[in-house]
């Protein structure tokens, strides 16, 4: 289905052109008529399916045809909450980017950056506020911002809200909310506190469920590698230094690790940066910043400081060490893998770390591949998880390219979100389903962007 037949009106469509978006992807195609004709939402979608345009649009289409409703300074008319800065960040960026042509008045508020910018952002009319939890709580204390007026609230990514136990927070937000008003709440799964959220807070959700819940992106190639814990930097190095030199994001369990390991990496001629919890927002903003433009080829992340990172072309994640959750894991291949490229997932895996795996591959419902580098076959101790494939001769070499877009387009610049487009259709079609709490899942489509 072509953009032009989801009704968004020409100023938004032709934002989505200039992205380069020719189809759009699952998650957009049915959330936004959905969205449109003022239906409330539960979507179970992954980073990385297109999610952001899939509200961000239709909510600035919302917000345009009722432009009487403007309202004064510091009382925004939308309101999107996410766990993390940086998600918070790209979301506020997209929102620029796709309302291009209906030139919204947006503000960031998030924690780690000085109040006075955020102070003067709130002494003029906001159309659409981005924040996380902790951060506009903070400014409501101080009056700052109302949210009386707030006619479209998004929760995105709010299973991971709660995972950081926003949860509180949350609520003490929704209390402040007019009970008027239209709530669109996007998850990676639709866990049981989710469904619960979404029975006290949406008001007879559509509901959509774009991938099979916790299925890792189909174009992510999953790898293991058995290593004595003691020589996983040594193996690392080697990978990162062989091949094409791609830009690899490495997960570490801890921020000490990250730093360690930052450093080390560092030592051995790999540009590395770290980013994690502890590193102030510029540092983390220029670590970020640094890696999309290849000034580095390697950062270093916790998975919380990783979470909502949109990097297009993104080619390998390595898992220095395997998350304890093992969902953790899900989300962090899904940092590779996205928009239609093709992606590596090494996993580095000790002895100790076997229950973890098994863990991880109960999950995924399957074995995943598993060989042994070259020069790093694991000595005694424990018994490492054997390998499935013949021992591997050194190391490949991954490059991004694409395989085969989403839906059939292309992913556009290179910019970290991109657009929108147009055109009327069904601003109606919507496929509502009604449902009692807890809502049911009804709309699957197996396929993610
Ligand atoms: P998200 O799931 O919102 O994090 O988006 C993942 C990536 O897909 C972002 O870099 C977007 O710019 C890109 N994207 C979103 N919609 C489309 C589309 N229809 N076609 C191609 N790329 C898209």
């Amino acid at each position: 289905m072509p953009f032009a037949a989801l009704g968004l009106v020409a100023d938004l469509a032709r934002a989505v052109a200039t992205q380069g978006y020719a189809t759009p992807t699952p998650i957009q195609s049915q959330a936004i008529p959905m969205i449109l004709a003022g239906c409330d939402l539960l979507a179970a979608a992954q980073t990385g399916t297109g999610k952001t345009a899939a509200f961000t649009l239709p909510l600035l289409q919302r917000l345009q045809l009722d432009a009487s409703g403007a309202l004064p300074a510091g009382r925004p008319r939308a309101l999107v909450l996410t766990p993390t800065r940086e998600l918070a960040a790209q979301i506020a960026d997209s929102v620029r980017v796709y309302g291009r042509h209906v030139a919204p008045r947006t503000a960031l508020l998030v924690g780690g950056v000085s109040m006075g910018p955020q102070f003067d952002a709130l002494r003029r009319r906001v159309d659409v506020l981005v924040a996380t939890p902790g951060r506009l709580l903070d400014h409501l204390s101080q009056k700052t911002v109302s949210l009386a007026g707030v006619e479209i609230l998004v929760l995105d990514e709010a299973d991971r809200m709660l995972d950081l136990g926003f949860l509180p927070a949350i609520r003490r937000l929704l209390a402040l909310l007019p009970k008027r008003r239209q709530t669109l709440l996007f998850s990676a799964t639709f866990a049981e506190p989710i469904r619960q959220l979404a029975g006290d807070f949406l008001r007879d959700p559509a509901v959509i469920d774009i991938a099979p819940r916790n299925a890792p992106a189909d174009r992510v190639e999953q790898q293991v590698h058995p290593v004595d814990a003691e020589r996983k930097t040594a193996l690392l190095s080697h990978l990162l230094s062989a091949g094409g030199r791609d830009a690899t994001l490495v997960f570490t369990r801890t921020k000490h690790g990250a730093d360690r390991l930052s450093r080390q990496l560092e030592r051995d001629g790999i540009r590395t940066a770290a980013l994690h919890g502890n590193k102030s927002q510029s540092a983390r903003t220029r670590a970020l910043d640094d890696f999309k433009q290849g000034r580095i080829q390697v950062l270093v992340a916790t998975d919380i400081a990783a979470r909502g990172l949109d990097i297009v072309q993104l080619p390998r994640v390595v898992n220095y060490e395997l998350p304890h959750v093992p969902e953790d894991y899900v989300h962090r291949i899904g940092r590779t893998g996205r928009a239609g490229y093709a992606g590596l997932a090494i996993s580095l895996v000790s002895a100790d770390e076997t229950p973890r795996l098994r863990d991880i591959q109960r999950l995924l419902g399957r074995q995943l591949p598993s060989s042994v580098v070259e020069g790093f076959a694991p000595s005694g101790g424990r018994r490492p998880p054997a390998p499935t494939a013949p021992i591997a001769s050194g190391v490949r070499h991954h490059s991004a390219h694409r395989a085969g877009p989403p839906t059939g387009e292309r992913p556009a610049s290179s910019s970290p979100r991109r657009s929108t487009r147009p055109e009327a259709g069904s601003g109606n079609a919507s496929r509502r389903h009604h449902h009692p709490n807890p809502p049911r899942r009804v709309v699957t489509t197996g396929d993610r962007a």
